[in-house]
């Protein structure tokens, strides 16, 4: 024997059910797998404490550069980072299950859709899930609902959304880090295009939901200029909506595996000091976050937007993702492997 190693690693709970996910599809070298679920609804960590969160999928295919939800796939044993965007897991949905798990939502609170990973990305044309929950939130009464994502498909749900709106409180976030198409498909190769993001924000305004735009994260040097926030702000409040905020971008080292290999190809003249100040701390300190806001509230009292308010975002928070026993199925046809745990 030329080396003694260990025997691999006995995997387990959702590790174990992801590394027995059978293909649901393959395309684009992306494959979506089906991850059952204990339960669709959590709750937030740190100052997210108070929110009910709920992501229909694990991993997600815009494959944004600095993309802080990469580290929910290392929970199911896959380290490499561009898992993330290419094993896509969604959640095997139960609407009944769903239903019962929404009433631990009193009203008044907030329940938010898309914390951690986008819930209108590719993989929800097909598998409609955060469709199927806001059929169930239809019925529900006296609740907060948010949505945050960077797609237009979101409003493929506008009359459904409007509909939940008469008995709950509805607000849909809308990321739009540039208006730079150019720059967008290199920060976020496969989410949709800004003006398609813009369309979206006109067509859920004019159906009655408030929409926020969020600009972060906002890159220093790449799309922190008082111009670039501009712009989207002017359009952002040209396309109807009704709040608009930005914060600096922060990189956690699993995000950093992907952030500094993407600078160090499209930005290299930014290396060095995007790593003198990220391998220290994943948070921006000093002056900058404080010039940014003051930049960021100067910009939006120009074009008359509110900032978005309660509850009370984690900007720069991590947030929290529950890993669930799960099971697997094939292309529609359910195979059930319920975990005994
Ligand atoms: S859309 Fe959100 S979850 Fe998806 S890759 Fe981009 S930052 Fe990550």
């Amino acid at each position: 024997m030329l080396f003694d190693c260990d025997p691999a690693p006995k995997l387990v709970g959702i590790a174990r059910l992801a590394a027995s996910s059978e293909l649901l599809e393959s395309k684009r070298q992306v494959e979506y797998l089906e991850l059952e679920t204990r339960r669709f609804i959590g709750r937030g960590s740190g100052r997210m404490r108070s929110i009910w969160t709920v992501n229909p999928y694990r991993g997600c295919e815009f494959g944004c550069k600095y993309c802080y939800a990469r580290y929910a796939h290392e929970f199911m044993e896959l380290r490499d980072p561009e898992l993330f965007e290419r094993k896509i897991y969604a959640k095997q949905f139960n609407a009944q299950a769903f239903r019962a798990e929404l009433r631990r939502v009193k009203p008044g609170q907030s329940i938010w859709i898309g914390t951690a990973t986008d819930p209108y990305q590719p993989a929800e044309r097909r598998f409609r899930i955060t469709r199927g929950m806001l059929e169930v939130l239809a019925g529900a009464r006296g609740l907060d609902l948010g949505i945050t994502t960077k797609s237009d498909l979101v409003s493929r749900d506008a009359d459904l959304l409007a509909r939940i709106a008469r008995h709950n409180t509805v607000r849909v976030h809308l990321t739009i880090t540039t208006l730079d198409e150019a720059l967008a498909r290199l920060l976020e190769p496969l989410a949709p295009r800004p003006a398609l993001r813009l369309g979206a924000v006109r067509k859920l305004s004019e159906s009655g939901i408030p929409v926020s735009v969020l600009a972060h994260p906002v890159m220093p040097l790449i799309n922190d200029s008082e111009k670039s926030l501009d712009a989207v702000c002017a359009a952002s409040a040209s396309h109807g909506a009704s709040a608009f905020s930005a914060a600096p971008l922060f990189l956690k080292p699993c995000s950093q595996q992907v952030f500094f290999p993407f600078l160090e190809q499209r930005f290299p003249h930014l290396v060095r000091r995007y790593r003198e100040r990220f391998e220290k701390n994943a948070y921006l300190k000093g002056q900058y976050p404080e010039l940014i806001q003051e930049r960021v509230r100067r910009i939006r009292a120009r074009h008359k937007l509110k900032p978005w308010q309660t509850p009370e975002w984690p900007l720069g928070d991590q947030l929290e993702l529950f890993a669930e026993p799960g099971t697997v199925q094939t292309d529609g046809t359910l195979q059930r492997k319920v975990d005994p745990v």
